[in-house]
């Protein structure tokens, strides 16, 4: 008997006919003689909603009080899925965060799991149940405080779930087939994956793609928990995102003895440029301004400083941060004018980013040029760019970035003859 754990996204349970849906898919697991464990997020756009309602009420919602109401989302879903469970004769029990065991750090809105003892769901699977967690949330270990895991957190705690009760596999449904060469709703002629290696999972995770968290990624590598990304709508074969090959499992699909050069392309369009104009170009500048922004946690991913010029040599260093940071790191920057001596500061929004990953980039040359020959040839303008081992990613006007992914798509012979099916969901 194997024990699978399944993870249902919002479009997946956004009414009660989705719900009665994925509880039929969820007995189909079990009546096939496996054990299910379940972490369901809220339905549809509720925690969007629940969040547009906090702050009508107020302008800054306590942290804690935040977290009470988001966990609210995935508790209708729990519950009402397990009636629905029920109903098509399969006992099942649902479990809050708390219930289930996931110890959290303190760190309301993103916290992070410190410890996983799911003992209350593994009685519940051996006295014949199918266990239902609410996902994203658990409970601070000392103030025991409800916590959540930060936006998207329900695959994280699905992971987590499969590695703590060292589950076959844990398969994370969604709207759409799998993993694809690039957002279906922004390309439709984007291409399904077979299977993605975690280290271009993470890449593409950490550069915007939003089927999986980064970090339920991160987990499943380090636990070497083997994910199947799939859609709730279909029984399609999804993509499969391989760690090491793990011991007991091993999916139908043959590792492919050459990786492929490109695995796909992910976007970004909630990025934010800061530029410090006019700072003292000596050493201690850079990390007196670095370390001011990362003691209140701001999150910098691309930094670039240009050519000095004068007698006394200034220069401009500009950097990119997720854009909900964006006001939170100019008024650190405005209150430290003094201290760093910069002549001005400069912010814009407007700005997107657009990476390309692959893991034969290692090995293969040209990639670059093929990349940025699709950008000029579209008109687009790269303002900033970076690059790791498997990745180029450069930033570019937001307005650009839809044009510039289909492009790139295009340049890589990536488009496939018809169209990826995206099943439901708002893109929200
Ligand atoms: N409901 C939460 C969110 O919308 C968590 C999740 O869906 O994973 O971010
Ligand atoms: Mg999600």
């Amino acid at each position: 008997m194997s024990l699978i754990v399944q993870k249902f996204g919002g479009s997946s349970v956004s009414d009660a006919d989705g719900i009665r849906r994925v509880a039929r898919r969820v007995a189909e697991t079990r009546n096939a003689g496996n054990d299910v464990v379940v972490v369901v997020s809220a339905m549809g756009d509720t925690t969007d909603d629940l969040l547009d309602l906090a702050i009508e009420v107020a302008r800054k919602p306590p942290a804690r009080e935040l977290d009470m109401l988001l966990t609210a989302g995935e508790r209708i879903s729990m519950a009402l899925l397990a009636m629905a469970i029920s109903e098509v004769g399969v006992p099942a029990q649902s479990f809050t965060g708390s219930q289930a065991g996931m110890i959290t750090d303190g760190d309301h809105g993103a916290a992070k799991l410190v410890e996983v003892n799911p003992f209350r769901v593994r009685e519940a699977l051996d006295a014949g149940n199918i266990a239902i967690i609410a996902g994203f949330q658990g409970v601070h270990r000392s103030t025991k405080d409800i916590t959540t895991l930060g936006r998207g957190g329900s695959d994280t705690t699905a992971v987590a779930l499969a590695a703590a009760l060292n589950a076959d596999v844990c398969e994370i449904y969604s709207d759409v087939d799998g993993v694809y060469t690039a957002d279906p709703r922004i390309v439709p002629s984007a291409q399904k994956l077979d299977r993605v290696s975690s280290e271009e999972m993470l890449e593409l995770a950490a550069n915007g793609a939003k089927i999986l968290h980064l970090r339920c990624v991160e987990y499943a590598r380090r636990f070497n928990v083997p994910l199947h990304v799939r859609s709730s709508f279909s029984h399609n074969e999804g993509t499969w995102v391989m760690p090491t090959p793990h011991e007991n499992f091993t999916p139908q699909k043959e590792i492919p003895l050459e990786q492929p050069l490109i695995s796909g392309i992910a976007h970004d369009r909630t990025q934010a440029k800061i530029t410090v104009v006019g700072v003292p170009d000596r050493p201690g500048i850079a990390s007196r301004i670095f370390r001011l922004l990362a003691d209140s946690k701001v999150n910098v991913d691309m930094i670039v400083q240009n050519v000095s010029t004068g007698d006394r040599p200034m220069t401009d260093l500009s950097f990119t941060l997720d854009e909900s940071q964006g006001d939170l790191a100019m008024n650190l920057l405005r209150a430290a004018e003094e201290k760093i001596g910069y002549t001005s500061l400069d912010y814009d929004d407007q700005v997107g980013k657009i990476s390309l990953v692959g893991a034969g980039m290692k090995t293969n040359t040209g990639v670059s040029f093929k990349f940025f020959e699709a950008l000029a040839n579209a008109d687009i303008n790269v303002d900033m760019i970076s690059t790791s081992e498997v990745r180029i990613s450069v930033i570019t006007d937001v307005s650009k970035l839809d044009t510039a992914v289909r492009a790139i798509h295009t340049a890589f012979g990536l488009d496939a003859d018809n169209e990826a099916t995206v099943y439901g969901g708002t893109g929200r």
